[in-house]
């Protein structure tokens, strides 16, 4: 049993079915994963002109299903992993059972846990500027971050908006190097250094912000910046809640591995991809873990 469609998951799949494990993929709320809410996938080996997320997403799961893996769609509500075999039940009506599991669930997007946030969401906030950037054609809006994610998402932005803020805590960008240049040099893109954001405003819908520059120090002062849209790039959290009675998690809920393989606590379960990974959380880093995690597994089954 394989949870998660991207590519750790079907990676995990391919290979899996390719040992004749008679693979069972469920596909969980996104399918593709995270990297269908990217624009262009540049720095996967294989596609030397890059390629949109849901062609490469698709690409894997053919190769999976070509070998035999089975998708069913829907979200794992309930698992017990104290059993043999093992128990996953999805959308609290299908139970299945498993000889082995590979977790590759990933993670999701962060919000900063401001009320108006929550009121604006859907009606101006979001978390994906691919998903929800084509409504904000000619507007201005404003991206929350300084890492590579805030940067891909500015410039997306600015290729369809009139102006775009990014609204960024520290003196500098976390970015590599060529995305901190490519926001640099845009001139659609405005950095806000040191500026946190407070509240959002607006009649029924984001129309503005209330930021805080500097905050703490002598010269602080609050700002307001008119904004149609306001974009979260702030990081993400692991998807991992559902297994925290069984797996052991670190304090951001990583699912902890043995040392540098899959393995978890539980033998016979497997994690792969951004579930278990805080550091790299790159696709092909994703796809390499989910084809260790079914090497693993192979191995665990032909040793019950
Ligand atoms: P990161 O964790 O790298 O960056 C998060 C950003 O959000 C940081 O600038 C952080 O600020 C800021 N932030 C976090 N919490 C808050 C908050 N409460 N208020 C304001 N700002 C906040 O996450 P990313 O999603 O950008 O990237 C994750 C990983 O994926 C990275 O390794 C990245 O390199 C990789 N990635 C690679 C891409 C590519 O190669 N094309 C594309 C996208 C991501 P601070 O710096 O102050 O902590």
């Amino acid at each position: 049993m394989i949870i998660g469609s991207g590519p750790a998951g079907y990676t995990a799949a391919i290979y899996a079915a390719r040992a004749n494990l008679s693979p069972v993929l469920i596909e969980g709320p996104q399918l593709g994963g995270q990297l269908t809410t990217t624009t262009e996938v540049e720095n996967f080996p294989g596609y030397p002109d890059g390629v949109e997320p849901f062609t490469m997403m698709d690409d894997m799961r053919r190769q999976a299903e070509r070998f035999g893996t089975q998708f069913v769609s829907g979200i794992v509500t309930k698992v017990d992993f104290s059993v043999s075999p093992k128990k996953v039940v999805v959308e609290d009506e299908q139970e299945f059972e498993a000889d082995a599991v590979i977790v590759a669930t990933g993670a999701s997007a962060k919000y900063l846990g401001l009320e108006s946030e929550r009121t604006y969401r859907g009606r101006g906030v979001s978390a994906c500027a691919t998903c929800d950037g084509f409504f904000y054609r000619k507007k201005t809006v404003a991206v929350v971050g300084g890492g590579d994610t805030a940067c891909e998402e500015a410039n997306y932005l600015a290729g369809l908006c009139e102006k775009v803020y990014m609204i960024v805590r520290k003196p500098y960008l976390r970015a590599s190097e060529i995305m901190q240049q490519r926001v640099l040099n845009n001139p659609k893109i405005e950095v806000l250094f040191e500026h946190n954001t407070i509240q959002l405003t607006g009649e029924g819908k984001v129309q503005g912000a209330d930021l805080i520059y500097r905050k703490g120090e002598a010269d602080e002062e609050q700002r307001h910046i008119e904004i149609d849209g306001f974009f979260l790039a702030i990081g993400h959290h692991p998807n991992t809640e559902i297994f925290k009675d069984y797996l052991h998690r670190d304090a951001e809920g990583y699912i902890l591995v043995d040392g540098d393989s899959p393995r978890t606590n539980v033998p016979g379960v497997f994690a792969a991809g951004d579930c278990a990974d805080p550091h790299y959380r790159q696709a092909i880093v994703a796809a390499g873990s989910g084809a260790k995690a079914a090497i693993e597994a192979d191995k665990y089954i032909k040793s019950l």
